[in-house]
C-alpha cells in the first residue's frame, strides 16, 4: 500500500487520480480548499505551512507519491490568487514535503503543468522571475494589474523552471520529479474557461490535432503512470499530454 498525497483532490484531475490510488487499495491524502482530508487554502502561506504539517502527521512521516494538481484557471478575476495557487501553492507543498518523500518507497513528484506555459515570451518575464526567485509579494503585486492569461500560463512556465532546477536536489535524495503538460481536460476548470467572454473565444479558435478534449480520468491515469514505477527512469521530464497541441503550435521549437 502506498501513501499518496493530491492537491486538487476534491476535483477533475486530481479528483480521478485519486480514484484510482483508492481503487487500488493505496492510501489517499487529498489537500483542498474544501471536501479533503486536509482543507486549507493553498493561496495563503500559513495555510500551506499548516497543510504541510498536518500532511506529515497524517503520513506518519512517510510519502510514496505526491501529485500537486490544486490550480485556478485564466478566467479567475483575482489574478494574484491565481498565481499564489497556482505557482506557490505547488512549490510551497512539494518543498515542504521533500523530506518525508525521500523516505518513500520508489519516491515520485508530479507537477501538473500546461501546455500554455510555452505560449507566451515568458523566459525573462518579471513575473516569472519572481516566481522563481520565491518573492510572493513581488509576483503578486507585478501580476495583480496583468491578467488572466499572464497569470496562468506565466506561473505555469515558472512552474516548469523551478522543478528543472531541482532536478539534481531531488535525486540526492532519491526522489524523481516530473511535470505533465496537459492540453485541454474536461473539469469545471476548463469550462469556467470557455464560458468566459473572452478566454471561452480563443479556445474555440484552438486547434486540437486530435480533434477532442481530454478527460480527466485519462490525464490521471498517464499520471498514475509517470509515477509508478515502470517510469523509473523518468526525471526533470515535462511530458506534454494535449492531443498534439503544442507539436501544431511549435513544429520547429522543442
Ligand atoms: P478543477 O477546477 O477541476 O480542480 C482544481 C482543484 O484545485 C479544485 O478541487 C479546487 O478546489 C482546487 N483549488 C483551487 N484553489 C485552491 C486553493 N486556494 N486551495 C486549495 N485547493 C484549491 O481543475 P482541473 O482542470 O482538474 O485542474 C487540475 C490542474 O490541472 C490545475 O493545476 C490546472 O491548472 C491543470 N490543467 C488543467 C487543464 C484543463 O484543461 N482542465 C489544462 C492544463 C492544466
Amino acid at each position: 500500500m502506498k501513501t499518496v498525497v493530491i492537491t486538487g483532490s476534491a476535483s477533475g484531475i486530481g479528483a480521478a487520480l485519486g480514484a484510482i490510488y483508492r481503487e487500488r487499495g493505496d492510501r489517499v491524502i487529498g489537500v483542498d480548499i474544501k471536501d479533503a482530508e486536509i482543507e486549507a487554502d493553498l493561496s495563503i502561506l500559513q495555510d500551506r505551512r499548516d497543510a504541510i504539517l498536518r500532511t506529515i502527521d497524517m503520513a506518519e512521516g512517510r510519502i510514496d507519491r505526491l501529485a500537486l494538481c490544486a490550480g485556478l484557471g485564466s478566467h479567475i478575476e483575482d489574478f494574484a490568487r491565481i498565481a499564489s495557487v497556482n505557482y506557490f501553492g505547488a512549490i510551497h507543498l512539494l518543498d515542504g514535503l521533500k523530506v518525508s518523500l525521500a523516505k518513500g518507497d520508489h519516491s515520485a513528484a508530479l507537477v501538473v503543468c500546461s501546455n500554455s506555459a510555452r505560449f507566451g515570451d515568458f523566459d525573462e518575464h518579471p513575473f516569472v522571475l519572481a516566481c522563481l526567485a520565491g518573492d510572493e509579494a513581488e509576483a503578486r503585486r507585478l501580476v495583480a494589474k496583468e491578467n488572466g492569461f499572464l497569470a496562468y500560463a506565466g506561473s505555469k512556465h515558472a512552474l516548469c523552471r523551478a522543478l528543472r532546477r531541482r532536478v539534481m536536489h531531488f535525486s540526492e535524495r532519491r526522489i524523481r520529479l516530473n511535470g505533465i503538460a496537459p492540453g485541454p481536460v474536461q473539469t469545471p476548470l476548463l469550462q469556467g474557461t470557455i464560458d468566459h467572454p473572452d478566454y471561452g473565444k480563443q479556445f474555440e479558435a484552438i486547434k486540437i490535432p486530435l480533434g477532442r478534449t481530454a478527460e480527466a480520468d485519462e490525464m490521471a491515469r498517464y499520471m498514475a503512470m509517470m509515477l509508478s514505477e515502470d517510469a523509473a527512469y523518468l526525471h526533470g521530464a515535462i511530458v506534454y499530454v494535449d492531443g498534439g497541441m503544442d507539436a501544431a503550435l511549435f513544429p520547429d521549437r522543442f
